[in-house]
């Protein structure tokens, strides 16, 4: 698999691989609803961190604010150093560059083939050319296992290798971290496995920082260097894979995992 041009951002040269994303005393409303509570938590560069825990417990808000769809009513947010808000328009517009995020509904562009949903940002937005955006396009096409549907319009696919796509056009991008949020809930049972497994090999073959919604306990035991366990709004345990599925501390995330697993 060809690995070099894909996001390597652990491996940047000069660039210590530290914490990427910060989260400080995050309070998050909606109305009367405090959907996150005075939250903390980071995640260094390189690492896969996943986020579970019951519906409504404040995940997605999480990403959405990292991807500056939100904004918090209380608390800091950084990433890579560089803090969300306050933050110009340019530097909102810098920060954006460095996150990649894959929904639970696709989002192609249903009226561009594959290829060019995957190389018009990297081309409008970070002024590549249409000839090493494609080539790079082609790369990650191969690893989403992908290649022979380059010229296919999203309709033509399933649900499946449309999510496929969707996470090389996320990569095309080269961010350094890659969120995700709940992936494969949209997916008929039978794809499902065919979007973790690119998912576990980006995993291991790439050092991109991945911060994941999952129901999929499988997938999180597999890929995860930390588990964190929401209950509204709060990060009521952390720990290894190993910990958190085999021997939780907290009577809530034993009740959360036997009802899931
Ligand atoms: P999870 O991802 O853990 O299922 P969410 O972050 O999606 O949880 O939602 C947390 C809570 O915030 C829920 O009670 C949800 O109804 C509420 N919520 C999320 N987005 C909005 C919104 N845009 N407006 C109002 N309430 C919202």
């Amino acid at each position: 698999m060809p690995t070099d041009t894909l996001p390597q951002p652990g491996k940047t040269p000069g660039k210590p691989a530290g914490e990427l994303i910060r989260l400080e005393r995050v309070t998050k409303r909606f109305g009367t609803n405090t959907v996150l509570d005075h939250l903390d938590f980071s995640v260094d560069a390189g690492k896969h961190v996943t986020l579970i825990g019951p519906s409504g417990s404040g995940k997605t808000t999480i990403l959405r604010l990292l991807m500056t769809l939100l904004k918090p009513d209380e608390g800091t947010i950084t990433v890579d150093g560089q803090q969300l808000f306050p933050a110009s328009d340019k530097q909102v517009r810098e920060i954006r560059k460095k996150i990649g995020m894959v929904f639970q509904q696709f989002n192609l562009f249903p009226n561009m083939t594959v290829l060019r949903n995957i190389t018009e940002a990297p081309v409008t937005v970070l002024g590549m050319s249409r000839d090493e955006a494609g080539e790079r396009a082609r790369d990650l096409l191969d690893l989403v296992g992908l290649a022979d549907k380059r010229d296919a319009r999203p309709t033509q696919l399933s649900g499946g290798q449309q999510q496929r796509v969707a996470i090389a056009r996320a990569l095309a991008m080269r961010p350094q971290v890659l969120l995700l949020d709940e992936v494969t809930s949209a997916l008929d049972p039978e794809l499902v496995a065919g979007v973790l497994d690119v998912l576990r090999d980006i995993a291991r073959s790439t050092d991109i920082t991945m911060l994941c919604v999952t129901h999929e306990m499988g997938f999180a035991r597999d890929i995860s260097d930390q588990v964190l366990m929401f209950d509204s709004g709060r990060v009521i345990e952390a720990g290894s894979p190993e910990k958190i599925f085999s021997e939780p501390e907290q009577a809530r995330t034993r009740e959360f995992l036997s009802a899931v697993l």
